[in-house]
């Protein structure tokens, strides 16, 4: 009897070992969905699981690029851009609730983060190099406010109140598919693990009694230069850079965050890093700095209670919100 027992508590010794032989951090880095570099990253025992895991993110991060981007004619957010001015319109439950948090955004930021910054967004080009004039933004300017979209939830419509306003989700979309991805992992029983979609990352859990190390890019730097690294468990992080997409003409920086009151480039810092529990959240306030100035954001940073920011202002000096002070600045 006795024997058999030991034997068993042998076998099941011997199981572990294996299974903890096995067990691995998982990576896997694509790209092409939503125009932008997707890392998932987790702890796994099971490397079939593991690759199922990634599988199952990386679709859902898919489905919300079909569904939101303005690239693509199809898309649910492009189909809104197309006929929200004529009649309310019926629009799935996520989308709406995008809306929702979208706009409590911009009350937030004082309108400086606007998904309606897209009725002049659209006249640049960044890639081509092309941006409007004066009389161009003149014209459009007056459909960019978020209060220009209704939303009733009880039919479930969205609904804008003049022509000319078009919303993108750009400025919140990778923070949210983020957070999908990571609710995908962890309905799957995943508790260390990273998702990131360009500048937006989360993370779940930690490195084994270690935080994870996510590096802030020097905004002036070359590529995979640092400013500083922050030790993260259990955090949404996101930057937002002028150098991320941008062209110079005539000494003149033009880039992709635009403030909704001037329909200008907004240049008031080099960058934003935002650090909060969601990425949603992180990515709807990371903007925000670039439109309001350095002094102004942080105050907004200070007073949310779960959000700190670390800011790179345009002489490069570095500022951190309370909850950070004491970290070095290199
Ligand atoms: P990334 O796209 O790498 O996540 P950001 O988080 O900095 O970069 O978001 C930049 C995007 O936000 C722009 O490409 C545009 O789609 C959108 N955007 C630009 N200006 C605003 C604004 N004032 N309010 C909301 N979204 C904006
Ligand atoms: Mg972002």
């Amino acid at each position: 009897m006795q024997t058999i027992a030991i034997r068993g508590s042998l076998l099941s010794l011997l199981l572990f070992i294996s299974a903890a032989a096995h067990a691995e951090w998982v990576k896997r880095v694509t790209d092409g969905i939503m125009g932008t570099r997707i890392v998932v990253e987790l702890w796994s025992e099971d490397r079939a699981k593991a690759d199922a895991a990634i599988d199952a993110v990386l679709e859902e991060m898919r489905h919300v690029d079909e569904s939101m981007s303005t690239y693509k004619p199809t898309s649910e957010v492009s189909q809104v851009n197309a006929h929200a001015a004529e009649a309310p319109m019926k629009i799935s439950k996520e989308l709406f609730d995008l809306l929702v948090t979208a706009k409590e955004y911009s009350r937030i930021t004082d309108g400086a983060f606007d998904i309606t910054y897209a009725s002049v967004g659209y006249l640049y080009d960044f890639r081509k190099h092309v941006h409007p004039n004066e009389a161009q933004i003149d014209k459009a300017l007056p459909a960019v406010n978020y209060e220009h979209i209704i939303l009733d939830e009880k039919n479930q419509t969205v609904r804008f109140t003049r022509k000319g306003v078009r919303i993108d989700l750009g400025g919140i979309a990778k923070g949210y598919s983020v957070d999908r991805g990571i609710e995908v992992l962890q309905k799957r029983g995943f508790d260390r693990a990273f998702v990131s979609a360009g500048g937006d990352s989360r993370i779940i859990g930690d490195r084994f009694g270690k935080p994870w190390m996510v590096g802030i890019r020097d905004p002036r730097g070359p590529p995979g230069s640092v400013i500083t690294r922050i030790p993260l468990t259990d955090a949404a992080m996101s930057t937002s850079g002028d150098y991320e997409r941008f062209f110079e003409e005539d000494g003149v920086r033009f880039h992709h965050i635009i403030d909704p009151h001037t329909g200008h480039s907004a240049s008031k810092v080099r960058s934003a890093t935002i650090i909060g529990p969601k990425a949603v959240r992180t990515d709807g306030l990371s903007k925000t700095a670039f439109v309001l100035g350095p002094e102004k954001a942080m105050e907004i940073y200070n007073r949310i209670d779960d959000i700190d920011a670390i800011i790179v202002k345009l002489d490069g000096a570095v500022i951190y919100s309370k909850g950070l002070e004491q970290l070095p600045a290199k």
